[in-house]
């Protein structure tokens, strides 16, 4: 209520078609001075008479009318009729003010710029002035009056129309930048759109409105946060309010990469990656927020026949190896092989372990892609299981001339995925292995804190660019030293390490100097459910 009487009062005041307000002060202030005129015991003849009937009926008549839709001649009619009934009021042998004349000059120069102006010269001429100099006759102060009155009168019209004319000139500026810039929002192929401190949506360009009818088919109602065909990465489960882009947005969050789908038509559906900025004023306050979509729906399908690919191919690779690793190892079992053929033997059963632990690894890419990373969790002493990677690992390190030494609890023991888990150990404790040259040192820490399993993995290798730190937990990706040094390996243990951390709740991260060595910290919630014995003795070191 509060805010249409508001909004009316302002189109009142800024509307230029609608004189309502403009004749409601005109008639006081005529009113005020025919009154005063009758205060003053001043006789009043025919003319002021007929004004004096003839602004209530002007008023009535502002009131009645429909302004926005009335012709724009009735408008202006009424303001030269103002002009009139001044010039009816001045018909008095001592002459009245004319200077009320002032008030219609200034919404003509409002309504109609320097015309307006010229209309207002030629109304307080033709009405005002001559009817006033032929009644009262050409006195040299009658004649004064009617010379500044008009004067008065054109120069505020004037001044009006050239201050109106400036600001809608400036507003024509602002509504050119505004089209420019929705021009230029409309050329780039990324969904844009820009929230305000509510929440609302403020504009978008035209690829998000497309966006936008594939996740809000039923229509939006321009709030963030609004509930849709809108996925997950995985495709399948709706997010919710509180994971929707724009209500995170509107929390001031800024991230980037959110992978959703919107649509429910697997035919038309895209998938879209979410970016966020927060918008803030000068003094920090936060002021809305601006969100891409890129659509990431050809990579993802591609990503997805890899996926695939790479699944079937890994999985067609590990029969024949399986046999050709189970027939070597019969083979090798003849005690009547000659030397040569059981080395050469041992070569073959050694590259075909290689190589069915990539197959292995590439499987399990496959799967962690597709969100995969299956958990058989349970109780599991995670100390015996760092004791036996180590040991597992301990003739690669003497092989390599490295020194070890651990510092592991007796026992631990906490809700994980043995096999996982182990697998998380043993592709730590061999990458250290690999990329610290002979005579480096390993060191393997196992221990509780803040809550946490904290599993550390440190060497004294080769180390890793900072550049290339942000990278290695990224599929297949291997930093230029690890391949100038033909060192093996194809990228895939990491990213599928971090992705067995990750679905136990947990995080990895690596410290690295170039040149010094690398740490590698993962830490993993300590189920409460679990017990756990903390050690009983001081921690083994083993050199
Ligand atoms: P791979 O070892 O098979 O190349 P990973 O995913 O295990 O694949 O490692 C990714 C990359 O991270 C490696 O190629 C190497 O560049 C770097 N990296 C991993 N561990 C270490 C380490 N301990 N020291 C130095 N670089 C490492």
């Amino acid at each position: 209520m509060r805010a249409r009487l508001r909004e009316e009062l302002r189109r009142l005041w800024l509307e230029p078609r609608d004189p309502r307000l403009l004749q409601l002060g005109f008639s006081v202030l005529f009113m005020l001075d025919m009154g005063l005129r009758i205060a003053g015991d001043l006789e009043l003849r025919t003319g002021p008479l007929i004004g004096l009937v003839l602004v209530p009926t002007a008023w009535v008549v502002a009131l009645v009318l429909p302004w926005t839709r009335t012709p724009e001649w009735c408008r202006l009619a009424l303001l030269v009729l103002d002009i009139g009934i001044v010039g009816l009021s001045r018909l008095d042998p001592q002459g009245g003010s004319a200077l009320l004349v002032v008030i219609p000059a200034l919404w003509l120069g409002f309504a109609y710029g320097n015309r307006g102006a010229l209309i207002t010269a030629v109304a307080t001429v033709l009405l005002v002035m001559v009817p006033g100099v032929l009644y009262i006759g050409a006195t040299g102060i009658n004649l004064s009056r009617s010379v500044t009155t008009t004067v008065i009168a054109v120069t505020v019209s004037l001044a009006i129309a050239n201050v109106i004319q400036r600001v809608r000139g400036g507003q024509e500026l602002i509504e050119l930048q505004r089209r420019v810039g929705e021009a230029i929002l409309d050329t780039v192929d990324v969904g844009l759109i820009l929230l305000d401190g509510e929440g609302r949506y403020l504009t978008m360009n035209r690829r998000h409105h497309d966006f936008m009818r594939l996740a809000f088919p039923h229509g939006h109602s321009g709030q963030a946060g609004q509930l849709g065909a809108v996925y997950h990465e995985d495709g399948e489960t709706l997010v919710q309010h509180e994971d929707m882009p724009t209500f995170r947005a509107t929390q001031g969050e800024e991230f980037d990469d959110q992978l959703i789908w919107v649509g429910s038509d697997p035919l038309t559906r895209r998938a879209l990656s979410v970016s966020s900025r927060v918008v803030r004023e000068e003094s920090g306050r936060f002021a809305g927020a601006a969100l891409a979509y890129k659509d990431v729906t050809d990579f993802m399908r591609a990503l997805e026949v890899k996926e695939e690919f790479v699944a079937s191919v890994s999985h067609e690779l590990r029969t024949p190896l399986t046999s050709i690793h189970g027939f070597t190892s019969i083979v090798l079992e003849r005690d009547d092989l000659p030397e040569e053929v059981v080395h050469q033997l041992g070569v073959v059963k050694r590259n075909v372990d290689r190589l069915d632990r990539l197959v292995a690894d590439l499987l399990q890419t496959a799967q962690v892609e597709r969100g995969l990373v299956h958990l058989d969790r349970e109780r599991t002493d995670v100390a015996a299981l760092v004791r036996q990677s180590i040991e597992a690992a301990r003739p690669a390190i003497d092989r390599a001339g490295l020194s070890l030494s651990s510092s592991v609890p007796d026992h631990l023991v906490v809700m994980v995925d043995p096999q996982r888990f182990a697998q998380v150990v043993d592709n730590l404790l061999s990458n250290a292995v690999k990329y610290t040259p002979s005579g480096g040192r390993i060191e393997v820490d196992l221990s509780v804190a803040h809550e946490r399993v904290e599993l550390v993995v440190r060497d004294t290798g080769i180390g890793i660019s900072m550049r290339d730190r942000s990278h290695v937990f990224s599929r297949f990706f291997r930093s230029r030293h690890a391949s100038q040094r033909s060192i093996q390996g194809i990228g895939l243990g990491l990213s599928i390490t971090k992705a067995i951390v990750d679905s136990h709740g947990g995080r990895i991260e690596v410290e690295s100097e170039e040149g010094r060595g690398s740490t590698f910290r993962v830490r993993l919630p300590l189920d409460a459910a679990a017990e756990r014995r903390v050690p009983d003795q001081e921690p083994v070191s083993v050199t």
